[in-house]
Protein backbone atom coordinates (compact mmCIF):
# COMPACT_ATOMS: atom_id res chain seq x y z
CA UNK A 1 0.00 0.00 0.00
CA UNK A 2 1.42 3.87 -0.81
CA UNK A 3 2.23 5.61 0.08
CA UNK A 4 5.63 4.05 1.54
CA UNK A 5 9.23 5.16 2.05
CA UNK A 6 10.91 2.07 0.48
CA UNK A 7 14.38 0.39 1.67
CA UNK A 8 14.31 -3.35 3.51
CA UNK A 9 18.57 -3.66 2.69
CA UNK A 10 20.63 -1.01 4.74
CA UNK A 11 23.43 -0.58 6.97
CA UNK A 12 23.32 2.72 9.60
CA UNK A 13 25.40 4.16 12.32
CA UNK A 14 23.27 3.90 15.58
CA UNK A 15 22.72 7.28 16.69
CA UNK A 16 20.67 6.99 19.72
CA UNK A 17 19.00 4.29 21.66
CA UNK A 18 16.81 3.59 24.93
CA UNK A 19 17.88 0.34 25.55
CA UNK A 20 19.57 -2.25 22.73
CA UNK A 21 21.79 -4.10 24.90
CA UNK A 22 25.15 -5.57 23.60
CA UNK A 23 24.88 -2.26 21.43
CA UNK A 24 26.75 1.14 21.27
CA UNK A 25 26.33 4.36 20.55
CA UNK A 26 28.68 4.56 16.72
CA UNK A 27 28.09 0.85 16.19
CA UNK A 28 27.42 0.05 12.65
CA UNK A 29 24.47 -2.14 11.93
CA UNK A 30 22.18 -3.92 9.90
CA UNK A 31 18.84 -5.09 10.29
CA UNK A 32 16.46 -8.13 9.86
CA UNK A 33 13.57 -5.63 8.62
CA UNK A 34 11.00 -8.38 9.34
CA UNK A 35 8.57 -7.25 12.21
CA UNK A 36 7.01 -10.84 13.72
CA UNK A 37 4.79 -11.37 16.23
CA UNK A 38 6.29 -14.05 18.44
CA UNK A 39 3.57 -15.48 19.65
CA UNK A 40 1.69 -17.43 16.30
CA UNK A 41 1.99 -20.96 15.23
CA UNK A 42 5.07 -19.85 13.31
CA UNK A 43 6.50 -17.78 15.37
CA UNK A 44 6.67 -20.54 18.01
CA UNK A 45 7.96 -22.89 15.26
CA UNK A 46 11.19 -20.16 15.05
CA UNK A 47 9.99 -19.11 11.38
CA UNK A 48 9.87 -15.64 12.55
CA UNK A 49 10.20 -15.34 8.67
CA UNK A 50 6.65 -16.03 7.54
CA UNK A 51 4.55 -14.83 10.79
CA UNK A 52 1.03 -14.99 10.12
CA UNK A 53 1.13 -11.45 10.75
CA UNK A 54 4.22 -10.46 9.60
CA UNK A 55 5.10 -6.54 8.76
CA UNK A 56 8.21 -6.15 6.22
CA UNK A 57 10.08 -2.72 6.34
CA UNK A 58 9.38 -0.79 3.57
CA UNK A 59 7.01 -3.33 2.49
CA UNK A 60 3.77 -3.17 5.33
CA UNK A 61 5.68 -0.10 7.36
CA UNK A 62 8.07 2.56 6.10
CA UNK A 63 11.54 1.08 5.38
CA UNK A 64 15.03 2.94 5.27
CA UNK A 65 15.75 5.31 2.71
CA UNK A 66 15.78 8.32 5.30
CA UNK A 67 18.47 10.24 6.50
CA UNK A 68 17.25 8.51 10.23
CA UNK A 69 15.33 5.40 11.11
CA UNK A 70 13.89 3.84 14.51
CA UNK A 71 13.69 0.16 14.74
CA UNK A 72 12.78 -2.09 17.68
CA UNK A 73 16.31 -2.91 19.14
CA UNK A 74 15.46 -6.82 19.09
CA UNK A 75 15.77 -6.59 15.24
CA UNK A 76 19.45 -5.16 14.87
CA UNK A 77 22.08 -7.54 13.46
CA UNK A 78 25.74 -6.54 14.56
CA UNK A 79 28.27 -5.83 11.89
CA UNK A 80 31.04 -8.62 13.25
CA UNK A 81 33.78 -6.59 11.34
CA UNK A 82 31.73 -6.17 8.17
CA UNK A 83 32.07 -2.46 6.44
CA UNK A 84 28.81 -0.76 5.60
CA UNK A 85 28.97 -1.18 1.84
CA UNK A 86 28.90 -5.23 2.43
CA UNK A 87 26.24 -4.74 5.44
CA UNK A 88 23.78 -3.40 3.14
CA UNK A 89 24.31 -6.32 1.00
CA UNK A 90 23.44 -8.78 4.05
CA UNK A 91 19.69 -8.79 3.89
CA UNK A 92 19.21 -9.75 -0.05
CA UNK A 93 22.15 -12.43 0.30
CA UNK A 94 19.81 -13.99 3.22
CA UNK A 95 17.15 -14.30 1.26
CA UNK A 96 19.35 -16.45 -1.06
CA UNK A 97 20.98 -18.82 2.00
CA UNK A 98 17.60 -19.13 3.30
CA UNK A 99 16.36 -20.87 -0.27
CA UNK A 100 19.59 -23.24 -0.40
CA UNK A 101 18.72 -23.98 3.12
CA UNK A 102 14.73 -24.99 2.44
CA UNK A 103 16.04 -26.18 -0.68
CA UNK A 104 18.28 -28.72 0.76
CA UNK A 105 20.71 -28.40 -1.46
CA UNK A 106 23.39 -31.32 -1.34
CA UNK A 107 26.66 -31.90 -2.71
CA UNK A 108 27.24 -32.62 -6.66
CA UNK A 109 23.53 -32.08 -8.03
CA UNK A 110 22.32 -29.91 -10.98
CA UNK A 111 20.41 -26.88 -9.04
CA UNK A 112 18.50 -25.11 -11.60
CA UNK A 113 18.13 -21.08 -10.60
CA UNK A 114 15.69 -19.39 -13.09
CA UNK A 115 16.30 -15.43 -12.69
CA UNK A 116 19.94 -13.90 -12.42
CA UNK A 117 18.66 -10.88 -10.88
CA UNK A 118 20.23 -10.29 -7.26
CA UNK A 119 18.09 -12.95 -5.37
CA UNK A 120 19.10 -15.04 -7.64
CA UNK A 121 22.62 -14.04 -7.77
CA UNK A 122 22.40 -14.59 -3.82
CA UNK A 123 20.87 -18.22 -4.42
CA UNK A 124 23.95 -19.34 -6.94
CA UNK A 125 26.54 -18.13 -4.20
CA UNK A 126 25.13 -20.13 -1.59
CA UNK A 127 24.14 -23.29 -3.79
CA UNK A 128 27.87 -23.07 -4.97
CA UNK A 129 29.27 -23.21 -1.27
CA UNK A 130 26.67 -25.89 -0.70
CA UNK A 131 28.92 -28.02 -3.75
CA UNK A 132 26.53 -27.67 -6.39
CA UNK A 133 26.52 -27.34 -9.86
CA UNK A 134 24.70 -24.42 -11.02
CA UNK A 135 22.83 -23.85 -14.36
CA UNK A 136 21.73 -20.32 -14.61
CA UNK A 137 18.87 -19.34 -16.12
CA UNK A 138 17.45 -15.54 -17.54
CA UNK A 139 16.07 -13.48 -20.73
CA UNK A 140 18.75 -10.96 -20.25
CA UNK A 141 21.99 -12.08 -21.72
CA UNK A 142 23.80 -9.04 -19.82
CA UNK A 143 22.80 -11.10 -16.54
CA UNK A 144 23.99 -14.38 -17.73
CA UNK A 145 27.42 -12.60 -18.90
CA UNK A 146 27.50 -11.79 -14.92
CA UNK A 147 26.90 -14.82 -14.04
CA UNK A 148 29.73 -16.12 -15.88
CA UNK A 149 32.49 -13.06 -15.10
CA UNK A 150 31.61 -12.71 -11.64
CA UNK A 151 30.33 -15.65 -9.95
CA UNK A 152 31.62 -18.82 -12.36
CA UNK A 153 28.96 -20.01 -13.59
CA UNK A 154 29.58 -22.61 -15.96
CA UNK A 155 26.34 -23.44 -17.29
CA UNK A 156 24.16 -20.87 -19.00
CA UNK A 157 20.63 -21.06 -20.54
CA UNK A 158 18.71 -18.05 -21.83
CA UNK A 159 15.35 -18.38 -21.24
CA UNK A 160 12.63 -18.44 -23.92
CA UNK A 161 14.37 -20.22 -26.37
CA UNK A 162 12.94 -23.40 -28.19
CA UNK A 163 15.72 -25.78 -26.58
CA UNK A 164 16.05 -25.27 -23.00
CA UNK A 165 15.18 -28.48 -22.24
CA UNK A 166 17.47 -30.01 -24.60
CA UNK A 167 19.99 -28.05 -22.74
CA UNK A 168 19.24 -28.86 -20.03
CA UNK A 169 19.24 -32.55 -20.28
CA UNK A 170 22.64 -31.84 -21.75
CA UNK A 171 24.29 -30.21 -18.80
CA UNK A 172 22.30 -33.09 -16.53
CA UNK A 173 23.24 -36.38 -18.65
CA UNK A 174 19.56 -36.57 -19.56
CA UNK A 175 18.13 -36.18 -15.44
CA UNK A 176 17.30 -32.72 -15.27
CA UNK A 177 18.10 -30.81 -12.75
CA UNK A 178 17.41 -32.49 -8.80
CA UNK A 179 16.67 -28.98 -7.51
CA UNK A 180 14.77 -26.11 -9.52
CA UNK A 181 14.28 -23.01 -7.75
CA UNK A 182 12.25 -19.82 -9.26
CA UNK A 183 14.02 -16.08 -8.43
CA UNK A 184 12.29 -14.82 -10.98
CA UNK A 185 8.59 -13.87 -9.93
CA UNK A 186 7.57 -14.58 -14.08
CA UNK A 187 4.12 -16.34 -14.03
CA UNK A 188 5.27 -17.94 -17.24
CA UNK A 189 8.50 -19.19 -15.68
CA UNK A 190 6.38 -20.80 -12.19
CA UNK A 191 4.36 -22.26 -14.21
CA UNK A 192 7.20 -23.95 -16.56
CA UNK A 193 9.61 -24.71 -14.02
CA UNK A 194 7.94 -27.98 -13.01
CA UNK A 195 8.68 -29.38 -16.28
CA UNK A 196 12.46 -28.47 -15.71
CA UNK A 197 12.41 -30.56 -12.55
CA UNK A 198 14.18 -34.42 -12.33
CA UNK A 199 12.10 -36.87 -11.18
CA UNK A 200 11.93 -36.86 -7.22
CA UNK A 201 12.94 -33.38 -7.13
CA UNK A 202 12.50 -30.47 -5.02
CA UNK A 203 10.63 -27.19 -6.71
CA UNK A 204 11.50 -24.18 -4.49
CA UNK A 205 9.53 -21.17 -5.20
CA UNK A 206 11.22 -17.29 -4.02
CA UNK A 207 9.96 -14.46 -6.46
CA UNK A 208 6.48 -13.30 -6.12
CA UNK A 209 3.68 -13.29 -7.93
CA UNK A 210 0.53 -12.39 -7.47
CA UNK A 211 -1.43 -14.68 -10.13
CA UNK A 212 -2.50 -18.62 -9.06
CA UNK A 213 0.06 -20.86 -11.03
CA UNK A 214 -0.79 -23.73 -12.82
CA UNK A 215 0.80 -27.28 -12.92
CA UNK A 216 -0.36 -30.39 -14.94
CA UNK A 217 -1.23 -32.83 -11.99
CA UNK A 218 0.37 -35.79 -13.88
CA UNK A 219 3.76 -34.04 -14.53
CA UNK A 220 4.04 -33.16 -10.55
CA UNK A 221 2.57 -36.69 -9.71
CA UNK A 222 4.76 -38.90 -11.28
CA UNK A 223 8.05 -36.97 -10.49
CA UNK A 224 6.98 -37.00 -6.66
CA UNK A 225 8.23 -33.73 -6.40
CA UNK A 226 8.23 -31.39 -3.61
CA UNK A 227 7.06 -27.73 -3.70
CA UNK A 228 8.31 -25.20 -1.28
CA UNK A 229 8.21 -21.77 -0.82
CA UNK A 230 10.99 -19.89 0.92
CA UNK A 231 10.15 -16.27 1.96
CA UNK A 232 12.34 -13.58 3.80
CA UNK A 233 15.25 -15.21 6.18
CA UNK A 234 15.92 -15.44 9.46
CA UNK A 235 18.45 -14.33 11.84
CA UNK A 236 20.54 -17.47 11.08
CA UNK A 237 20.55 -16.58 7.33
CA UNK A 238 22.19 -13.34 8.26
CA UNK A 239 24.43 -14.76 10.52
CA UNK A 240 25.76 -17.54 7.96
CA UNK A 241 25.76 -14.99 5.32
CA UNK A 242 27.98 -12.76 7.53
CA UNK A 243 29.99 -15.25 8.62
CA UNK A 244 30.63 -16.26 4.90
CA UNK A 245 31.72 -12.94 3.48
CA UNK A 246 34.10 -12.76 6.63
CA UNK A 247 35.54 -16.05 5.56
CA UNK A 248 35.89 -14.44 2.08
CA UNK A 249 33.49 -16.90 0.65
CA UNK A 250 31.50 -14.83 -1.00
CA UNK A 251 32.27 -11.27 -2.40
CA UNK A 252 28.87 -9.52 -2.64
CA UNK A 253 30.81 -6.41 -3.39
CA UNK A 254 30.81 -7.08 -6.97
CA UNK A 255 26.96 -7.28 -6.79
CA UNK A 256 27.42 -2.98 -6.19
CA UNK A 257 27.21 -1.66 -10.20
CA UNK A 258 26.35 1.72 -9.18
CA UNK A 259 26.97 4.16 -6.34
CA UNK A 260 24.51 6.97 -5.83
CA UNK A 261 23.80 9.95 -3.79
CA UNK A 262 20.66 9.95 -1.96
CA UNK A 263 19.52 13.07 -3.55
CA UNK A 264 19.49 11.59 -6.69
CA UNK A 265 18.04 8.58 -6.04
CA UNK A 266 14.62 9.36 -7.27
CA UNK A 267 15.62 10.54 -10.77
CA UNK A 268 17.65 7.39 -10.82
CA UNK A 269 14.68 4.56 -10.60
CA UNK A 270 12.92 4.78 -13.91
CA UNK A 271 16.64 3.94 -14.91
CA UNK A 272 17.97 1.43 -12.81
CA UNK A 273 14.65 -0.97 -12.86
CA UNK A 274 15.35 -1.60 -16.81
CA UNK A 275 17.46 -5.51 -16.68
CA UNK A 276 19.58 -3.74 -19.72
CA UNK A 277 20.55 -1.07 -17.90
CA UNK A 278 23.29 -3.11 -16.61
CA UNK A 279 22.20 -2.36 -13.13
CA UNK A 280 22.83 -5.19 -10.17
CA UNK A 281 22.48 -3.37 -6.88
CA UNK A 282 22.14 0.23 -6.79
CA UNK A 283 24.22 1.48 -3.51
CA UNK A 284 22.35 4.73 -1.90
CA UNK A 285 24.99 7.23 0.29
CA UNK A 286 23.58 9.61 2.85
CA UNK A 287 25.90 12.12 4.23
ZN1 LIG B 1 4.14 -14.42 14.48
Amino acid sequence: NYPRILGHELSGELVEFDEAPGFQKGDIVTLLPYLSCGKCVACLAGKTNCCTTLQVCGVHIDGGMADYYAVPSRLLVPAQGLGPDELALVEPLAIGAHGIRRAAVRPGEYVLVMGAGPIGLGLMEFARLGGAEIIAMDMNTRRLDFCSSELGIKYMIRAGGSDVMHQLLDITNGNMPTVVIDASGNLKAINQGLNYLAHGGRYVLVGLQKEEMVFSHPEFHKREATLLSSRNATREDFDYVIQCIKKDLIHPLSFITNRVKFKDAAEGFPRWLNPDSGVIKVLLETD
